[in-house]
């Protein structure tokens, strides 16, 4: 919770001296509380201060870094339950288990297949973040062994899960600059856990069952040393890891309860994989900082990522694609021109549908500040200013020979302001994209 300037005014020494460039103490105080100014302005603040201020001001819920360069996955740092509160800021990281059981050969494969999971949408690149790895063999020797054939040639960072100190520290120690997350410190080894993960420098989650008992062991991980923490509530089924998730995340933010203000991992579980998607996708939205799955099918993997896409989107800022006219295959000088608006969602639905055709064209996607069809007409964002302005700004009739627009169905009431605004013909395209192909197969080819 943001500190008031009387909350800052009653830590600063209040003798007025004016060394900071403000008239009183109050007046510096009321600076720091707006951040217009920093703490170190003052010279005469006490240490206790400075750390009674640093604590007070630090976030509710910890950044936490796992990894390194452009494997790098930062999560926590959330400030708001729902997400039209604000927005969410770091989103949940996708892990995927690998066994250390896994051969030679069946970990390379597991890479490649792990390594694939990618995928464009809306024009974005979605991917899974992490691998778990874990100490299933028992033997130290294969995990770390596997530990660093993960870190060479994987594009992921890596969680490490083991409660020996031993196999954590022998698979850790050689990969600690790939910075892994240490899973888990509980409450029989956190001591050698925590010492582990202070002499590395690595971030340690640690695991207990029970709000009191996770509390209590934070604080130990952190009086050990240990600023990197991510929390495990140790819950597996859908109703208690959703109660708990939730519990952690109301204790942070509204409670300012420290020793829960870190963000959580939690693993779904289960043999059937529609049904461990549903757990993962429920931890996912409310409010994982990481979700561990089994499955590395792409089919479960890519919706898993698609309801982070949309769950992480801000909410005031629509993913939105460049205004211009877009070329789809190698479209002459006949192709058919269509416009849609620059609402990614629909400018991708609309763009995939033209190349499903399999009739090149031109796609203009009209500047409507990223919103849909619809919702851009009804406020005034699409008319037939903007469509024709948009369409001289592309030189849409340097483009093609024939004077043929193609418009939304869904704007159809605005064909004839559009013929008169541009002077080209104005063709009624379907309503939904699904249709499009239909509609350039059967109408367009009769023009
Ligand atoms: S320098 Fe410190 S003590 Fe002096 S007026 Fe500013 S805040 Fe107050």
């Amino acid at each position: 919770m943001a500190l008031t300037a009387m909350d800052i005014f009653k830590l600063l020494p209040r003798t007025n001296c004016r060394e900071c460039g403000q008239a009183t103490c109050l007046a510096f105080a009321m600076q720091i509380a707006q951040k217009k100014a920093k703490l170190e302005d003052c010279p005469y603040v006490s240490d206790e201060a400075k750390a009674a201020l640093g604590a007070a001001a630090a976030p509710p819920i910890a950044l936490v870094k796992i990894g390194t360069g452009e494997k790098e996955l930062a999560i926590g740092n959330e400030t708001v339950l729902f997400r039209h509160d604000e927005k969410f800021h770091h989103p949940c990281g996708i892990a995927v288990r690998v066994s250390d059981t896994l051969d030679e050969a069946a970990l390379a494969d597991k890479i490649e297949k792990t390594n694939a999971l990618k995928f464009i949408r809306v024009g974005q690149e979605i991917k899974i973040d992490l691998l778990a790895l874990e100490n299933d063999s028992g033997d130290t020797a294969k995990f770390a062994a596997a530990a660093k054939t993960l870190a060479e040639k994987s594009d992921y960072a890596l969680i490490l899960m083991t409660r020996s100190p031993e196999a954590m520290k022998a698979a850790a120690a050689p990969i600690a600059d790939h910075k892994p997350l240490l899973y888990a410190a509980d409450a029989e080894n956190h001591q050698a856990m925590a010492a582990v993960a202070k002499d590395l420098g690595c971030p340690l989650a640690v695991v207990a069952d029970g709000v009191e008992a996770l509390a209590d062991l934070v604080e130990k991980v952190k009086s050990a040393g240990v600023e990197q923490i991510v929390i495990d509530p140790g819950k597996r089924d859908m109703k208690d890891g959703l109660q708990a998730l939730t519990l952690h995340r109301r204790a942070a933010l509204k409670k300012q309860f420290r020793p829960l203000g870190y963000p959580p991992i939690a693993f779904a579980e289960a043999d059937d994989p529609c049904d461990e998607l549903l757990l993962a996708t429920t931890f996912l939205l409310k409010y994982a900082g990481i979700v561990v799955v089994r499955t590395d099918t792409p089919q479960f993997i890519l919706p898993l990522l698609t309801a982070r896409m949309n769950i992480y989107t801000d909410p005031q800022k629509p993913i939105q694609v460049e205004p211009k006219l877009y070329p789809v295959g190698d479209p002459a000088e006949n192709a058919p021109v269509m416009f849609t608006t620059n609402f990614s969602l629909t400018y991708y639905s609309v763009e995939s549908e033209v190349e499903a055709s399999r009739i090149p064209s031109y796609i203009l996607a009209v500047d409507t500040e990223g919103t849909s069809v619809l919702t851009a007409y009804s406020g005034d964002k699409l008319n037939e200013k903007v469509v024709k302005d948009a369409m001289d700004k592309a030189g849409v009739e340097n483009v093609v020979k024939h004077r043929k627009l193609i418009i939304p169905g869904y704007v159809a009431v605005l064909s004839g302001k559009i013929e008169e605004a541009t002077g080209w013909e104005v063709l009624v395209g379907p309503k939904e994209a699904a249709f499009i192909p239909k509609f350039l197969q059967q109408v367009w080819k009769q023009q």
